[in-house]
């Protein structure tokens, strides 16, 4: 359908003859906004792993954008088509200024020489300040990355990838270790961002999903359990099970 962003049909993904992705089928609209949940070993990082190219499915496609079927495709390459990947763990560049740490990771060709030094472009300033607003930091500008806090290098990271201005964001459980303020302001923040592209969070803190507000996804055993807003997933007797099963 032409609102579709993304489109997973009938992946499956084994390691040693253990199904982590079983028959998965997905589908995330244009400019949507989805919370990925389950438990452990449900599938959820193998499923970012396939979207990103970093693992290859044994079965099923992945379309992206229409008809490219991404499993066809490369880590680089699907990176270069506008799909971005923060992991939990922030890598920011410590020893450079939050400011510089956008003007590097901006796309376009360039130099990191190029990025330091040529600020004059007025195009790339706007860009670099609508980041800056966007992740909280614009106050933050000239502090080294390494003296940001957890929550601001979580932040910094996500604006780092908006400097490659994806058109999909995969986004790790970004308030792992958050204070609860930055909590709140993470899915204020990340909802702006839904505002022009589509973001798929995999998280497990459910007070965050629900300050999100978007629709749910369950997987469990590499399959989609479940699927619609937080209050029907989490009334539904299949997922009170496995949550409460384990
Ligand atoms: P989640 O992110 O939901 O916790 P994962 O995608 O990490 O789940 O894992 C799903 C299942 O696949 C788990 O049982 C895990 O042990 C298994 N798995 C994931 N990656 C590998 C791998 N590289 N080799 C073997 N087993 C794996």
């Amino acid at each position: 359908r032409r609102d579709t962003l993304l489109y997973l049909n009938g992946v499956t993904k084994s390691f040693d003859g253990f199904k982590a992705i079983n028959n998965l089928s997905l589908v995330i609209e244009k400019g949507e906004m989805r919370a990925i949940i389950g438990p452990n070993g449900a599938g959820k990082t193998t499923m970012m792993d396939i979207i990103t190219g970093k693992t290859r499915p044994d079965k099923g496609e992945v379309y992206f954008s229409g008809d490219v079927d991404l499993t066809r495709h490369d880590e680089a390459a699907i990176a270069s088509m506008g799909i971005g990947r923060k992991f939990q763990k922030p890598t920011v560049f410590e020893s450079h200024t939050v400011e510089d740490n956008i003007r590097l990771s901006l796309s376009g060709p360039r130099s990191v020489l190029e990025a330091l030094v040529h600020r004059k472009d007025e195009a790339e300033r706007q860009r670099v300040e609508a980041i800056l607003e966007t992740t909280r930091l614009t106050d933050k500008r000239q502090i080294f990355a390494a003296n940001l806090s957890h929550g601001q290098k979580q932040w910094l990271e996500i604006g780092m990838l908006l400097a490659q201005d994806p058109e999909l964001l995969l986004v790790d459980e970004p308030v792992a270790g958050m204070t609860d303020a930055e909590t709140e302001e993470t899915a204020r923040l990340l909802r702006e961002i839904a505002a022009t592209r589509s973001v798929v969070v995999v998280e497990h803190d459910m007070h965050f999903v629900r300050a999100l507000g978007v629709k749910v996804t369950c997987l469990h055993e590499g399959s989609v359990l479940s699927e619609g807003t937080l209050d029907k997933v989490s009334a539904d007797p299949k997922v009170i099970e496995v949550y409460l099963g384990r």
